[in-house]
């Protein structure tokens, strides 16, 4: 791949591709697009599905429970998502695939003169996230990238969903803890009973403190260590979450291995969760040129990762927390996620939730999403391609202007388009 270019990317399915053949044409010729981030709609060939998980058929709830990640009290992780998984033929990838749709789309985009990145899943589906410590989903993955990266005309691997779910899920966050889970855990140098115990006694101390106290100290201003000092902190809960970055770290490295084995010159890429809440998803930035050849904050989910995770965070702290109000209780979450002082709602009524599509317009948007990139700037290694992925529609075009300008300025690469309503007049059906 060309780092030295500046790359403007979005992301489409085949089918809007092959449904709209000028888009594409149009945004290469008006707002210099270069790149596709293809979803892959193929089909896996027999060798691979052979190592799926699924053993060739449609898992029950039975054989799901087995495969997804335990929460440390020892439920399995939401069966709301089972639907879900039952329409993939392994983690990641679709039952009903269908490659001469997706080649056709490929072979097109080839003829704009656009790079393709092909754009598979990986463990999480929303709330539901396959264990990653297993080995039969490991070998899967493996073998699912390195079949993306080696069989189809494609410049680069995209992968998404190689991370733990979203923080505005707070099971997700006390999981994976099985069995598998354990060994990984150990072989990799940590103790899975001290790591939960040591959480659920943060857990006990939160729930000793006083609220209108803990309000006070908010509203005068909390550190770091009032934080420490205040859960009683336990080394186990900071291994928590290295473990969680550390089982990640490990799983890309091998992928990344394969891919580049199988298929030279072609670069594997994943989307980076949000800097300020990565450590929730096992995403360690430091570590990033180990994993993956470039990183793709992914900014743009402003409701469903960031502001859906102050509110689930505020009503849990409120729930935990005697006499906590809800104002004092969001300026914690604000503080501790590092997003305070740009003017963040005071109420969880003024997010209007259930009203996502017009958020941008609710939240100070260009603050909140360049401080995600100035952090992912400081945290990345010097080299690592750094592309944020977007939204060119529902933000205004004076936040998404301003966004552009500033992520080159600190000398990002590119930029990941979702949605281009505001960039360009064309209506998709
Ligand atoms: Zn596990």
């Amino acid at each position: 791949m060309e780092y030295n270019q500046w790359t403007t990317a979005i992301y489409l399915g085949p089918d809007t591709i092959l449904n709209h053949p000028d888009y594409v044409t149009r945004l290469r010729d008006e707002i210099g697009l270069n790149t596709v981030v293809l979803s892959f709609t193929g089909e896996m060939p027999d060798e691979v599905l052979s190592l799926s998980p699924f053993k060739g058929r449609v898992p029950t709830d039975e054989e799901l429970g087995e495969l997804v990640l335990r929460h440390f009290d020892g439920r399995p992780i939401d069966p709301l998502e089972y639907e879900r998984a039952r329409e993939l033929c392994g983690p990641g990838a679709p039952l009903a695939g269908d490659d001469a749709t997706l080649r056709q789309a490929v072979a097109q985009l080839k003829s704009e003169g656009l790079k393709v990145w092909t754009c598979g899943g990986a463990w999480t589906i929303r709330r539901l996230m396959f264990c990653p410590s297993r080995e039969d989903v490991a070998d899967w993955m493996e073998a699912a990238c390195v079949h993306w990266a080696s069989d189809y005309d494609v410049d680069a691997l995209d992968i998404t969903h190689f991370r733990y779910p979203m923080g505005s899920f707070p099971l997700g966050l006390w999981g994976c803890t099985c069995a598998s889970c354990e060994s990984a855990a150990q072989s990799l140098g940590y103790d899975m009973p001290g790591m939960v115990a040591d959480l659920k006694q943060a857990r006990e101390s939160l729930r000793q403190l006083d609220g209108r106290r803990l309000g006070e100290v908010a509203r005068l201003g909390l550190g770091f260590f009032d934080i420490v000092h205040a859960l009683g902190m336990r080394s186990g809960v900071l291994d928590w979450f290295r473990f969680r970055c550390d089982l990640v770290h490990r799983n890309l490295t091998r992928f990344r291995s394969a891919v580049h084995a199988a298929a030279p010159g072609k670069a594997f890429g994943t989307d980076t969760y949000p800097a300020s809440m990565a450590l929730m998803a096992g995403h360690d930035y430091l570590r990033w040129d180990q994993m993956s050849d470039y990183a793709s904050p992914l900014v743009s989910h402003i409701s469903a990762f960031i502001c859906n995770t102050f509110i689930e965070w505020a009503r849990f702290l409120q729930q935990e927390v005697t006499d906590l109000t809800e104002e004092d209780a969001l300026r914690i979450v604000y503080r501790f996620t590092g997003y305070d002082g740009m003017g963040l709602p005071d109420t969880i009524d003024a997010y209007q939730a259930d009203e996502a599509a017009t958020l941008g317009y609710r939240i100070p948007t260009a603050d909140l999403v360049l401080r995600d990139i100035y952090k992912a700037k400081l945290l990345l290694p010097d080299g690592v391609p750094c592309y944020p992925i977007i939204h060119g529609e529902g933000w205004g075009r004076d936040n998404i202007d301003r966004i552009v300008d500033e992520t080159r300025a600190m000398g990002c690469n590119g930029v990941v388009w979702q949605g281009t309503a505001e960039l360009m007049d064309y209506k998709l059906e």
